[in-house]
């Protein structure tokens, strides 16, 4: 210690001889730019004590500022730009919410783009001495305040101080305070913007650089009386970059990002909080109650609008304000009545629930003063993004404290409406499992509505089975009507609160689907939440309609449980009662199982239709199977390009892998009831899929996914499967059709989800509560689905390629890094069918199956010599 000390007391003295060896210098030099700066200005420095400085006033300082009169007034200077904000006296310890949306972003910076919301808050503006705070509340947590719980209500809790600004002046007389506010808005102060980097992305991936201060700039405030809005542009700026981005950006040193931010007044008003049922899906703000001691503590506050009856007492009334929607002057004229007749479809919702006129559609007049921006206007929007992220997205903004929606906004795509494939989505056959790798919170995951994408491989999938099948124009028109129609009406659903219904296609048979006049005017499904497939009948004579033309039977159950004005209790439990009705039943995107391996009742599904999705889906392949014979006929022009061609075999394919995940849902499926417990009609909350259905998934799944010839297409269509050149638009991967790899995809998707841990798991376990396709059975059938055609003769390029994928699959099972996952009996099974496979592939056939069985042989060794 001793040592220590006297070392760092030399190092003490050494320093202080180097500064006083450097100060004369110094001295010399800070003369010299006084004197300079002296000259430049000619203007006199006098010494002043401080203790004499006169604080300026209020309008000193904003003297040659431009004055923006609202909630908060904003002095704008006229030379500099920079902002000043006002606080007055009664707006302290007051709350308010914060409100933020993208006004125009790139896909690149991580779906940072036009029209996404970024979620709202409540903060409170507090004064500490010469300080104005900003703090966000905490609004998740709910004190009885007749409990004496509720005076530790702050009790390890967090609110968040967003910013602490000096108080330039204080106007005593009227109760103001003046601070500088290009810090508030000029930073990332209110919100995050730049998404941070995520770990395990590749180091040559695209990177927003830093928040450029000098660049970021105000763009325009907009201040009215309950709300104070300022556009900001920041710039992300990067000496140098590795990658330039899409070509969206055209540089990427510089990426801008424009926001819009919005301090709201808290409403004054007689809203009345409603709290969430399990029954039916709503967007909710969660609420835990600290003190009850229920198993079920929750005051989770539905987000709907305030609507009140301007008749309180009249069974059916006119709103007092009614929900208005502006179709933006940007939208296409032709497509403005169909888009006012889906947001109008909702009307005959809220007309159970009292309402009439509830919902009002106005076009923005091409010379408006005002754009979507502006929190005030619900606008449906149009956009053609380079990178469509969305066909439509509904976000709504919400009053934390109740759940009062308090704007909203539609976004639309317009290339779900054309022709343009998205190559990479099409191609891959994963991309239904939809990443949200940049998303923060599970509200955004549940915000996120990707059904423009859904729907525009149904819309492609409709084009293609038209155009092969010799379909009128009229009868192309018809269907793309009834898209949009169908997306307008998914869109507004969001924006009325309801989250999605990935359930509700059960409501029809497949028969009643086929039959035109009984589907005529009707929802296809309980919903038009749901991600449905497109209606393709496989006897082409009998199309009727393609898509939901009118809201669902449980949306209009759902818009009662939301907006109706209960007057007792009881009203509103007997409304929930009938949630076990057929038509009525639920289940949002935590239960359905687009991803493999997620969850586990098979109903509740994207890109599915009908309560018998397994005949429905084999319908599917049986179709897709017939078209891909003469696509190469139908889709080749004279002086074209084989573009549309190589779309059509890539549309088709990808309606079958999403087909053959639809039936593999069914395999160690279970369904799920979320009746109540003594609810007329309620069945167990757990029931596994009977046997007869999982054998028939597994036999649809053996015929028209594993087969030597299930993805069997016409061999001479091959040649034909080019893109059209542009400029070198072949440089990064060569340009010939991945057929095998494509064809795995699909395999491998129904394989990840079938094998998964949690499946194989869930048919060990549900065994004991009625499952009867035992894990054994259901193991040896898949052994066989992928061996027994083939397996003693030749095996063909495509099953080489399933069998090698299968047989790896078994080995990472007992020795792959997810080993551990997997139960015992799982294992055991694993290992039973490797012997069995290495037993099976002796030495017969052609050169090629025989190399490919002593390649599954010498696998097969190896992962046994591991294990011991
Ligand atoms: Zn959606």
């Amino acid at each position: 210690m001793k040592l220590k000390v006297l070392k760092s007391t030399k190092l003490i003295c050494f320093v202080l001889t180097l500064l006083l060896f450097y100060i004369p210098e110094n001295v010399q030099a800070q003369k010299r730019k006084k004197g300079k700066k002296k000259d430049q200005t000619e203007i006199v420095a006098q010494p002043v004590k401080p203790a004499n400085k006169k604080k300026k006033t209020i309008a000193e300082l904003v003297k040659s500022s431009k004055k923006i009169e609202g909630l908060f007034s904003i002095y704008q200077d006229t030379i500099t730009g920079a902002i000043q904000m006002v606080i007055s006296d009664d707006q302290l310890n007051k709350e308010y919410i914060y409100f933020s949306q993208i006004a125009n972003g790139v896909m690149d910076a991580g779906r940072i783009i036009r029209g996404s919301y970024r979620g709202s808050k409540v903060f409170k503006i507090e004064k500490y001495f010469n300080k104005i705070e900003f703090i966000t509340q905490n609004t998740s947590f709910y004190f009885d305040p007749k409990s004496a719980l509720s005076k530790s209500k702050d009790a390890n809790i967090s609110n968040g101080n967003m910013a602490s600004i000096k108080i330039e002046s204080h106007d005593k007389k009227k109760g103001l305070y003046l601070i500088k506010a290009d810090n508030l808005f000029l930073a990332e102060t209110l919100s995050q913007i730049k998404r941070p980097n995520i770990p395990g992305r590749p180091p040559t991936a695209f990177k927003l650089g830093n928040l450029n201060k000098t660049k970021t700039k105000i763009e325009a405030i907009r201040n009215y009386d309950n709300n104070t809005d300022l556009a900001v542009e920041y710039v992300y700026s990067s000496p140098s970059v590795l990658n330039n981005g899409s070509n969206a950006v055209v540089d990427g040193r510089n990426v801008s990002i424009k926001v819009f931010h919005s301090l709201i007044a808290m409403p004054e008003n007689d809203y009345e909080a409603r709290y969430d049922d399990p029954r039916v899906g709503y967007f909710t703000t969660k609420v835990d109650d600290q003190t009850s001691t229920s198993a079920t503590p929750y005051r989770d506050l539905v987000h709907r609008w305030n609507l009140k009856k301007k008749d309180p007492n009249a069974a059916i009334s006119e709103p007092v304000e009614p929900i208005t929607w502006w179709i933006e002057n940007s939208t296409p004229i032709e497509w403005r009545e169909t888009i006012k007749n889906g947001v109008l479809q909702w009307n005959v919702a809220f007309e159970k629930a009292g309402f009439k006129n509830a919902m009002v559609v106005k076009i923005q007049p091409d010379d408006a003063t005002w754009d979507a921006g502006d929190i005030r206007y619900n606008v449906l929007r149009w956009t053609s993004s380079p990178q469509p992220p969305f066909g439509g997205y509904g976000p709504s903004f919400v009053n934390p404290k109740t759940g009062q929606i308090l704007g909203a906004d539609i976004m639309l795509e317009y290339v779900h409406f054309t022709n343009r494939v998205m190559y990479d989505k099409l191609f891959d056959p994963t991309s239904l499992n939809e990443t949200f790798e940049n998303s923060n919170t599970e509200e955004d995951h549940a915000m996120y509505c990707s059904l423009g994408h859904v729907m525009h491989e149904n819309i492609l999938f409709g084009n293609t089975v038209l155009k092969a099948t010799d379909a009128s124009d009229l009868e192309m028109k018809r269907m793309k009507k009834e898209a949009m129609t169908s997306l307008i009406m998914h869109e507004i659903g969001h924006t009325l609160g309801l989250n999605h219904n990935m359930k509700a296609s059960q409501l029809f048979t497949p028969e009643q689907l086929a039959d035109a006049d009984f589907i005529k005017g009707k929802c296809l499904a309980g919903s038009v939440m749901d991600y449905a497939a497109i209606n393709i009948t496989k006897d082409r004579t009998k199309q009727g309609q393609y898509y939901d033309t009118a809201v669902g039977p449980y949306d209009v159950w759902a818009i009662q449980f939301g907006y109706t004005p209960f007057k007792t209790k009881l009203e509103r439990t007997e409304l929930l009662e009938q949630s076990t009705k057929p038509e009525l039943i639920f289940g949002n995107d935590a239960d359905d199982m687009r991803s493999p391996g997620k969850a586990i009742d098979p109903r509740v599904m994207v890109g599915d239709l009908s309560n018998d999705q397994i005949r429905y889906s084999i319908d599917r392949f049986e179709t897709i199977n017939t078209m891909m014979r003469g696509i190469k006929d139908k889709f080749t022009k004279s002086g074209k390009s084989y573009q549309e061609l190589r779309q059509a075999y890539y549309i088709l394919s990808s309606q079958k892998g999403s087909a053959a995940n639809v039936t593999s849902r069914f395999i160690g499926g279970v369904y799920v009831d979320r009746a109540m417990a003594g609810q007329h009609g309620g069945k167990t909350p757990y029931t596994p899929v009977s046997l007869e259905d999982q054998k028939r998934a597994m036999a649809a799944l053996s015929k028209y996914v594993f087969a030597p010839n299930a993805f069997n297409a016409p061999n001479d269509l091959y040649n034909y499967l080019a893109m059209q050149r542009r400029g070198f638009n072949f440089m990064t991967r060569p340009e010939d059709p991945k057929i095998h790899e494509q064809v795995l995809g699909y395999q491998k998707n129904v394989l990840n989800h079938i094998l998964h841990y949690n499946t194989l798991q869930r048919i060990t376990d549900s065994q004991l509560y009625g499952n009867t396709y035992s894990l054994s059975t259901f193991m040896n059938d898949l052994n066989r689905a992928i061996f027994k055609a083939d397996i003693y003769y030749n095996v063909n390029s495509f099953r080489q390629n399933l069998q090698l994928e299968y047989t790896n699959k078994l080995i990472n099972m007992l020795t792959g890094k997810q080993s551990s996952n997997y139960t015992n009996s799982a294992k055991s099974m694993a290992l039973y069918n490797l012997k069995n496979i290495k037993t099976m592939a002796s030495n017969t056939g052609n050169i090629s199956s025989r190399a490919h069985k002593q390649h599954l042989r010498i696998l097969i060794d190896n992962a046994l010599k591991e294990i011991k």
